[in-house]
């Protein structure tokens, strides 16, 4: 059987499996859930955790160092960065239309009953200072991704600048790529498992009661997601990737689910690489460069929660945004899901953000934070397949830089 057969059955069955227990057993649930599936869930996460700081450092290097000359770094570090900044501002326009279709806040708000703890977003002009990191090896042990990208683009133009003279250093970082890579297939197998325990210890935890008042937001929210999928991906996958959307998601299904599974961008990251180099031929040099940066700044799911959770808190609250409002809104939700970590629930944290620009309450997140979990999840895999897109068009639009490039050093 396929890999990505054993992690579907392996959701699917943890889906049923908590939600059973939720319903039929809940004592037996919680013992089952402290000694089987949360355990086998830790497990997992923590296998993959564990690689992905030297994944991050050594394929940003390498990423960098074999793109070599400056003009091709700038070159697809521009595309990159504009192709994020792109569809997100995209992803965050339809969350804001289909909020105002869809009018998800009309509720009576006394049936949710949940609570919130405001707490501090950090601010714009801190996100943007911090990528420089003071201290590389305490960005490290910390896990700033930023931190340890920007010192690895450094680290890999020094090497490119440096060329037969760090050619030892360089293939230590070839080499060290290459572990990192084998180990994450080793991870894979265990896929299922994990994917099982951590499903039916988020679902049985869960539970279905709180999704029924939040069901319209909810039901916006997956809207966004999916649409956002298959019309900003697809037709960006099949017009400037020349790739058939199908073979896309198809492809990319086993991240996904792991993405799903995880809820979070950072974790999955080994997993995103290896699937689109493998089954989306994405160069390496393509893919290190693009994921790891796309997986820490490009969150178009995270957006699209936090554009469609603003609307909703205004309806809720009884508060007309104005344009110039809405603006704001896109504005600050690109900035914020660039800050957002890719880690579990963060994306909940920066909306507060979001929230402070245009005068909303902070307060109103209580009311989405009981379903966020499920929401989460389903962000985290279109967040992570926005990367592999990414990955996608830039690879295809340099393959004529890779002719000229030939060419011309035919004729030299
Ligand atoms: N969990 C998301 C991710 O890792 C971030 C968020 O929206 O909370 O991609």
């Amino acid at each position: 059987m396929k890999l990505t057969t054993k992690i579907f059955i392996g959701l699917i069955l943890g889906a049923v499996v908590g939600l059973g227990l939720h319903l039929a057993a809940p004592d037996l649930f919680t013992t089952l859930d402290a000694y089987i599936f949360s355990p086998l869930g830790t497990v997992f996460l923590n296998l993959i955790k564990m690689l992905v700081v030297p994944i991050v450092f050594f394929s940003i290097t390498l990423g960098t160092a074999s793109l070599g000359d400056p003009k091709k770094l700038g070159r697809i570090g521009g595309k990159t960065i504009g192709f994020f900044l792109a569809t997100t501002t995209i992803a965050i326009s339809i969350a804001i239309g289909l909020a105002y279709l869809f009018q998800p806040g009309n509720i009576d708000i006394s049936t949710t009953g949940a609570e919130y703890e405001a707490q501090e977003a950090p601010g714009v002009v801190e996100t943007f200072t911090n990528i420089i990191p003071t201290n590389p090896i305490q960005s490290m042990t910390d896990g700033n991704m930023l931190q340890i990208i920007a010192f690895a683009i450094f680290i890999g133009f020094a090497l490119a600048m440096l060329g037969k003279k760090t050619e030892g250093i360089y293939k230590l970082v070839e080499q060290g790529n290459e572990i990192m890579m084998f180990l994450v297939n080793l991870i894979m197998r265990f896929a299922p498992y994990g994917a099982f325990g951590l499903l039916a210890s988020a679902i049985g935890t869960m539970g279905i009661d709180g999704m029924r008042a939040m069901g319209m937001y909810m039901f916006v929210v997956l809207l966004g997601l999916f649409i956002h999928a298959i019309v900003t991906y697809g037709s960006a996958v099949s017009f400037l990737g020349k790739m058939n959307p199908i073979t896309f998601f198809k492809g990319f299904f086993p991240a996904m689910t792991v993405g799903f599974s995880t809820s979070s961008s950072s974790s999955t990251l080994p997993i995103s690489m290896k699937t689109a180099q493998e089954n989306l031929n994405v160069p390496k040099s393509v893919s290190s460069f693009v994921q790891p940066l796309g997986a820490t700044i490009n969150m178009d799911g995270t957006a699209i929660m936090q554009g469609v959770a603003t609307i909703f808190i205004a309806q809720v609250y009884g508060s007309d945004l104005s344009f110039a409002s809405l603006i704001m809104v896109v504005l600050t939700a690109v900035l914020a899901s660039i800050g957002t970590a890719g880690v579990p629930g963060v994306g909940l944290i920066m909306l507060a953000m979001v929230l402070n620009q245009v005068s909303l309450p902070v307060e109103g997140i209580a009311l989405i934070i009981g379903i966020d979990r499920l929401l989460d999840m389903t962000r985290t895999a279109l967040n992570i397949t926005g990367d592999a897109a990414c990955a996608v068009v830039v690879a295809e639009s340099e393959k004529k830089h890779g002719l000229e490039e030939e060419t011309q050093r035919m004729q030299a």
